[in-house]
């Protein structure tokens, strides 16, 4: 009971620390209108991202694990807002 309680809030933990980290670095961006995180697209930025996620993990995964779920929720973000599309 306590570990299916448990694991959707890791996950979402996870995916809520990539994306602050994402935005923090610039690789992404909120829409200023609907709130959906745009991909920008900007290899510098994806790289400061990664950097920050090799340095410092999120308590509970390792360097590579940090990398790999970066990767993973920047694949699932698209360059322009659903919204925002005709
Ligand atoms: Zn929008």
């Amino acid at each position: 009971m306590l570990m299916t309680k448990e694991r959707p809030k890791a996950i979402r933990t996870m995916r809520g620390w990539a994306i602050h980290v994402l935005q923090e670095s610039g690789a992404i961006h909120e829409c200023e209108e609907h709130g959906w995180a745009k991909d920008r697209a900007d290899p510098h930025a994806r790289e400061r991202a990664l950097h920050l996620a090799r340095q410092e993990p999120p308590d509970g995964l390792s360097p590579d694990e940090a990398v790999a779920e970066l990767q993973d929720v920047l694949e699932s973000i698209g360059d322009t807002c659903p919204e925002c599309l005709p």
